[in-house]
């Protein structure tokens, strides 16, 4: 088991420059060319993963143009065409029904505006933080992935379960600097090393700050339960 640094923010802090250091090329893995793409690619992003949906969504661009073409679309051309995605008929619904929203409400622009993006189907918070950050280069929070949230509690940065408690414990602890990266490099780090099921505490370049860590630690503080 690691000891943490005295404070949460000091443990932060540490976390962001450790994991700068190891994964300096961080950023988002979804592929996009705007502003919509963006979106649609984060909605599809849900319960899949990035790989995947990168691989839909090249067809996909290439045949809907604009939020018209997705909202026009009929609902099983749209779903047949995401069927390899997760829940891939509500998401088509939700693709048709915020593009119908974008069309007709906001002159085919994807809002800039947390409170917007919030009001269009299949966008939550995560969601439009991710929009906000990528495609209006604003960053009004921290998104809280599934990885974010298994390598906050890990490491103690939280003890909160749910993304939107996280967000809030993280928020004043993560220089507003890091609040884009640091979603990212949880991501490169939860893929590379600390894994859902199998983390490898012995390559790890916070062992020795983590609560979690397997050597002497007997718990996974992210589910609470014994290694
Ligand atoms: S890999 Fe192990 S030591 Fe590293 S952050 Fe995850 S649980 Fe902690």
């Amino acid at each position: 088991m690691g000891t943490p640094l005295e404070t949460r923010e000091e443990q932060a802090v540490e976390i962001v420059d450790r994991l700068e250091e190891a994964y300096p090329d961080s950023t988002i893995s979804l592929r996009y060319s705007n502003r919509l793409e963006l979106l649609i690619a984060v909605i599809l992003s849900a319960q899949c993963t990035d790989e995947r949906v990168n691989q839909e969504t090249k067809a996909l661009f290439e045949t809907y143009d604009g939020p018209e073409a997705y909202a026009n679309a009929p609902q099983e051309e749209l779903a047949e065409a995401l069927s390899s995605i997760t829940y891939y008929n509500n998401k088509a619904k939700y693709i048709r029904n915020a593009c119908a929203t974008i069309a007709e409400e906001h002159d085919g622009e994807v809002p800039d505006t947390m409170d917007e993006l919030i009001e269009l189907p299949g966008v939550g918070r995560k969601t439009a933080n991710v929009v906000l950050q990528h495609g209006h280069d604003v960053v009004e929070g921290i998104v809280v992935d599934t990885h974010v949230q298994r390598l906050s509690r890990r490491l103690g940065l939280t003890e909160e379960e749910y993304p939107e408690r996280i967000e809030e414990d993280l928020m004043p602890i993560v220089p507003e600097g890091y609040w884009q990266q640091f979603t990212h490099l949880c991501i490169d780090h939860g893929r590379a090393t600390c894994t859902a099921r199998n983390p490898d505490c012995d390559d790890c370049v916070l062992a020795d700050i983590c609560p979690s860590e397997r050597g002497d630690s007997e718990i996974d503080l992210a589910s609470g339960d014994p290694w």
